[in-house]
């Protein structure tokens, strides 16, 4: 284990325990970097109540009533296979920033004695899964600021489905830049929220620059979800950070940045990042889609995936043309003997999950007449690759089968169950 990098991540203090409480120099001073409402139209930067500093920003969607009472516990908070895992996706009613920032209160008191028991988090790092929220970029500041003070790195971070936009893009660039250096986060999920073009460019730049990728020990990229924020110009972007000579690979045969990317020796990974959906609606969750009907996805077919988009560079074989794009419009009638909320005209079998936690479940018992029948999809062929702009692959089994309860919803089937869809 190297020296401290000097950024407050070193081994625990003087060998004891688990250090100590972090003090001056550590993960930053109290209340200096501030993570009030950041500058914005309407905002006025100081006002802060007298309470902590952090005068309730409205919550992004939510309307105020009265503030949920929630309690926070051990099913919140495990150490899993040696790493700590945070687990507030989905939660009910959805987490917004302040109730993120509450939970981050009651970590602030509980980390300690579960880094007493377990102090080789320190060495193994956090899992975190904020997806399926309304979280944005004052909570998941805080919550990365709870982390390095307490020591634990995070090597995965999952927060897609959210409402995080670019003022977020200060706290992954400090992160990146500042992270222990023989720990360094390995995946970021973060599509489906409300990056820019100009947020997407930093990240990617500090990705690139950070030095921290590929990692030392596995020689890994960065992982990195930005599919389906308010990135209007994906392909401008990708540009950019060629012109900037970054290794940034979109794991598309001639629209990486480096026309002869093999897809596996570079410095951060974005796939999907051509499929933006810049006018699908945010769905408030709980709504689970019933009668909301067309209108959410916006430009339904308008906008490809994003393989014409290079036709400049003169695109090659992508291998995508395996996969068939089927749209699920409103739910079927009752089908009593289908799961998915009797909705959904096919059954999945998971039990490729049984070795391989990535594997790809495959459509069987396919519904005869249904759009997916039509589409010449024979049962037990076929997998679902992709389900509205996620890789399927990424996706937990729950994840996939509440997606699928909604409707309209755009999904991938093809044939191979092989990351050629990636
Ligand atoms: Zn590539």
């Amino acid at each position: 284990m190297g020296p401290p990098g000097g950024k407050g991540w070193g081994p625990p203090g003087g060998g004891k325990g688990w250090g100590p409480p972090p003090g001056p120099g550590m993960g930053g001073p109290p209340g200096g970097k501030g993570w009030g409402p950041p500058p914005g139209p309407g905002m006025e930067g100081g006002k802060g109540d007298g309470k902590g500093g952090w005068g309730a920003p409205p919550p992004a969607i939510a309307q105020v009533e009265e503030p949920v009472r929630r309690e926070w516990g051990e099913e919140h908070v495990r150490v899993i296979h040696g790493q700590l895992n945070i687990e507030l996706s989905m939660q009910d009613p959805p987490l917004d920033d302040d109730a993120l920032m509450n939970f981050c209160d009651w970590l602030d008191g509980y980390l300690p004695q579960v880094v007493a028991n377990y102090p080789h988090l320190r060495k193994t790092g956090a899992n975190v899964d904020l997806s399926d929220n309304v979280i944005g970029p004052q909570g998941l500041d805080r919550l990365f600021e709870e982390l390095r003070k307490h020591q634990v790195p995070c090597v995965t971070m999952k927060c897609f489905r959210n409402v995080v936009n670019d003022a977020v893009i200060d706290t992954f660039v400090e992160y990146l830049h500042t992270q222990p250096e023989n720990l360094p986060i390995t995946g970021i999920h973060i599509s489906h929220n409300r990056i820019s073009d100009k947020g997407a460019l930093r990240f990617l730049r500090a990705s690139c620059t950070c030095g921290h990728y590929p990692t030392k020990v596995t020689k890994k990229p960065l992982w990195l979800r930005l599919e389906n924020n308010e990135i209007d110009k994906p392909e401008e972007v990708i540009a950019q950070c060629g012109h900037e000579e970054y290794a940034v690979c979109t794991m598309k045969d001639g629209l990486c940045t480096q026309l002869d990317c093999d897809h596996v020796n570079v410095t951060v990974q974005v796939p999907h990042f051509y499929s933006q959906n810049n006018n699908q609606e945010k769905k408030p969750k709980g709504d689970k889609g019933k009668g909301k009907g067309k209108g959410d996805f916006g430009d339904g077919k308008g906008k490809g995936k994003g393989e014409g988009k290079g036709g400049k560079k003169g695109k090659k074989g992508v291998n995508r043309n395996v996969a068939k794009t089927i749209d699920l419009e409103e739910p079927e009638p009752a089908l009593e003997d289908y799961p998915m909320e009797e909705h959904c005209p096919f059954k999945l079998d998971w039990s490729g999950r049984d070795s391989n936690k990535h594997a790809l479940p495959m459509l069987i018992d396919i519904k005869e007449d249904s759009v997916v029948a039509k589409a010449s999809i024979k049962p037990g062929e076929n997998f679902l690759v992709n389900l509205n702009g996620m890789d399927v692959s990424m996706l937990e089994r729950e994840q996939v089968e509440d997606a699928l309860e909604e409707r309209p919803v755009r999904m991938k089937v093809g044939k191979l169950a092989s990351d050629n869809f990636n």
